[in-house]
């Protein structure tokens, strides 16, 4: 069976945003309550930017794994020629391998490391959720 090969950065980065943070508003002791206002602000900011960046962007069709395992971010979209196997039923957001919770638009897959998955997309290694 796959094992999950993708190291989720994201503790790692929101640890170290944190810390950075926490660190910041030691050293200067906020002087009054305007900038922490603002010193939370920027920190909120980065957090945000920091989950976003770890989750990672959609996998393009054109990526060269992508394309060797036929994706497509839309299961009515896979040639039925070339993969005889596949079925319209069959979908990411039902693949065993899909990192999505239920209802996500997208998740991880452990096969496209850092890369989104579209819950509704499909490739040639899609196998049944138990
Ligand atoms: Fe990953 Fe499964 Fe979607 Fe293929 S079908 S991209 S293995 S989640």
């Amino acid at each position: 069976m796959y094992q999950n090969t993708l190291i989720c950065p994201l503790p790692c980065v929101a640890g170290r945003i944190a810390s950075f943070i926490f660190y910041y508003l030691q050293e200067n002791l906020m002087s009054n309550r305007r900038e922490f206002i603002v010193q939370l602000s920027l920190g909120t900011g980065v957090l945000v930017a920091g989950q976003a960046m770890a989750q990672g962007a959609a996998l393009a069709e054109t990526d060269p794994q992508a394309v060797a395992l036929g994706y497509k971010a839309d299961t009515t979209k896979v040639d039925d020629k070339k993969f005889p196997k596949h079925a319209a039923a069959q979908q990411c957001s039902n693949c065993a391998l899909f990192q999505g919770k239920a209802g996500d638009k997208a998740g991880g897959c452990p096969l496209f490391a850092g890369k989104q998955v579209a819950a509704n997309g499909w490739c040639s290694a899609w196998a049944k959720k138990a």
